[in-house]
């Protein structure tokens, strides 16, 4: 060791953002709204639909839902039009939005595991990703110049990929499912691991079961974030950091 020691990276944490950092309180369904009526200049009369789905998704649903057949305009406006709504639903998000239990401690105690990084894998374009987990105190160990977010793609397996390339240009070796681990709440999380290639952790604090999560391919599910030494010797396990 010395003046050459390279950080070695045994494990890239991606953790989802909505259902299983935080809880939005609603707001999240109210900012695509707001995107939505500064995109089209009238009021939406459909709720999104979101559970896991990306940004770019949600907002071609939601413009479908009504009749709208985005223009390549509204599309180049698109992550603008959200990322001003985040910005105008920023003090209801943190009114009504919590950090959910556990998630502060889980991603304090990865931090202190040697050769584990950890960013976000969202389908929230990037600044609103980042908006969100640091309202909630929640940002300061994650690393979002890696990751992956819904501004670098609609299909939420590609971001795996993403946040891969990203890791290896920072560290300089390559970053597979024997060394990437996904922690998210829906089926959809679940498939962008399988199909993306992670190992993943599933957390049931959405609306989707341990036992769907289990069915849909997760490695190891969890009813929540709050046993910190379980979910860490789960990280460590599937990363290759122990037996
Ligand atoms: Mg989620």
């Amino acid at each position: 060791m010395g003046a050459w020691a390279v950080t070695v990276v045994a494990g890239l944490v991606l953790w989802d953002v909505d259902h299983t950092l935080i809880e939005n309180g609603g707001v999240s369904k109210e900012i695509y709204a707001r995107a939505f009526e500064l995109l089209t200049g009238r009021p939406a009369e459909h709720r999104a639909e979101t559970g896991g789905r990306t940004d770019p998704q949600i907002m071609l649903n939601l413009l479908r839902r009504h009749g709208i057949e985005p223009s390549p305009d509204q599309l180049t406006r698109l992550n603008d039009a959200l990322k001003s709504a985040m910005t105008l639903n920023r003090a209801r998000l943190s009114e009504r939005g919590y950090a959910l239990p556990g998630a502060l401690d889980a991603i304090v105690a990865l931090a202190e595991v040697p050769g584990i990084v950890q960013s976000v894998l969202t389908g929230n374009i990037q600044p609103n990703a980042v908006v969100k987990v640091s309202v909630f105190g929640l940002h300061e160990r994650l690393d979002f110049e890696l990751g992956g977010y819904g501004s670098d793609g609609a299909v939420r397996a590609g971001l795996v990929a993403v946040a891969q390339q990203r890791a290896s240009r920072k560290y300089g070796q390559s970053f597979g499912r024997s060394s990437t681990v996904l922690i998210g709440d829906t089926p959809r999380d679940v498939q962008a691991g399988v199909d993306g290639g992670a190992a993943v952790i599933g957390v049931a604090t959405g609306s989707d079961s341990m036992a769907e999560l289990s069915e849909a391919g997760a490695d190891v599910v969890f009813s929540d974030l709050t046993d910190t030494p379980a979910l860490v010797a789960a990280v460590m396990k599937l990363t290759g950091l122990s037996r």
